[in-house]
């Protein structure tokens, strides 16, 4: 919910801008820490659903490390202050000079999606007279129940090694010299909103273990990703997800030897409730089916609803008390799909009014683009509101 007094500073500013909630962000890394930190877990942050530096600030001092999918994301980790023995490189396409960026810099680990990739990061690491961590992305072949496009963990997905390739892959291990194999790597989608699926891939990750173990190789980092969703819904009442029940689900399912760490790499729940994309109405149109809110953010600002039918909540930041109207609340871009919600209830719209689209800190300002042209957008964050409110 955004106060009165933080709507006043923000109605001042140029619209459409993302706006971030600091407190939202303590709180949450504040039951990562008591659920998760505290039981020896690693978390990773995965960079890819909102790489603002302030944020990683945050994110750094709370004691998570990172998860980056390109040689750019290591760099800007490493920038922003993680140390190179935080830094989980994962990805289905790793280019050369993306695997030299990560073995320069001795990172803590890449995950490992495909046979050939083991070998050229091992002819790459034998090249520079380096030694490559890895752990192995399997596939779980577990349904994570979510949008198929992000859905990653079932054999037909592109991602991960299938089973049946374990048995050439532990042939081959030993032949790779310049690889270490440290640990096994499973993520198996995004946004789940179950807890069933991470059962699922805790019974499947004790089994690989054991599998691993039988096989004679010995690792220590069992790695089950992310995917933990948020409440899209309820942005309020849900504003931290429920980690104590997410953290606890592994704590009772998953089984380590007393060397073995759990590690995971979380992005949406950590960032996603944090961040709102604030937008002004353009116009209104009234058709003889529909009524249409145009708003002066598009999908070149949030492409979630377009991309995968997202529903993000709406809320009108100047208060009044007019009757509620259902509109199509749609904005500027020339793409039929530039739609943020249909038949959506608002209090009768204006000119000028003032809207926040909510639950956007993941996977919102990252995969903004330019496409028609668009201007550049600003970022605020709740604490220079302070400056801003004395005005
Ligand atoms: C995207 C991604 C994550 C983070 O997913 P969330 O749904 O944001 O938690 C973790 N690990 C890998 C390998 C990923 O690609």
């Amino acid at each position: 919910m955004i106060s009165d007094s933080t709507f006043r500073a923000l109605s001042s500013l140029e619209t459409p801008f993302y706006y971030y909630d600091l407190d939202v962000l303590r709180n949450t890394l504040d039951s990562i820490t008591k659920h998760g930190i505290s039981k020896g877990y690693h978390i990773h942050y995965a960079l890819k659903a909102n790489h603002q530096p302030k944020i990683l600030g945050y994110i750094l001092a709370a004691g998570l490390s990172a998860d980056c999918v390109s040689g750019g994301e290591v760099e800007h980790a490493l920038s922003c202050g993680f140390n190179p023995d935080q830094i989980a490189f994962a990805g289905v396409g790793k280019r050369d000079i993306e695997i030299l960026t990560g073995l320069n810099n001795d990172i803590f680990c890449f995950n490992v999606e495909s046979v050939q990739e083991l070998k050229v990061i091992n002819g790459l690491a034998a090249a520079n007279n380096k030694k490559a961590r890895v752990a192995l992305r399997l596939n779980p072949n577990v349904d994570a129940k979510t949008h198929r496009y992000i859905t990653t963990g079932l054999e037909e997905n592109k991602f991960g090694i299938n089973e049946e390739e374990l048995p050439s892959i532990f042939e081959l291990l030993p032949a790779l010299t310049a690889i270490e194999l440290i640990g096994i790597h499973f993520h198996i989608g995004s946004q789940i909103e179950q807890i069933e699926p991470f059962t699922h891939l805790c019974n499947r990750a004790n089994e690989l273990n054991k599998l691993f173990d039988e096989k004679g190789f010995d690792i220590s980092v069992i790695n089950v990703g992310g995917g933990f969703g948020i409440d899209y819904s309820n942005p309020d009442s849900s504003g931290v997800p429920d980690f104590e029940h997410y953290f606890g689900t592994f704590h009772k399912h998953i089984k380590l030897k007393p060397h073995q760490k759990l590690h995971f790499e979380l992005g949406r729940s950590i960032i996603g409730q944090s961040g709102s994309l604030v937008t002004r109405v353009l116009f209104t149109k009234e058709g003889r089916q529909k009524k249409f809110a145009i708003v002066d953010a598009g999908m070149t600002e949030l492409i979630r609803p377009a991309l995968y039918q997202a529903k993000h909540e709406i809320e009108l930041l100047s208060k009044n008390s007019r009757p509620a109207k259902k509109y199509d609340v749609v904005g500027p871009i020339c793409e039929s799909s530039d739609i943020f919600r249909t038949d959506y209830e608002l209090p009768e719209l204006k000119r000028g009014d003032l809207l926040a689209i909510r639950s956007c800190g993941a996977y919102g300002e990252v995969m903004k683009s330019n496409y028609n042209l668009r201007h550049h957008i600003e970022t605020i964050y709740s604490d220079e509101l302070v400056e801003l409110k004395m005005d």
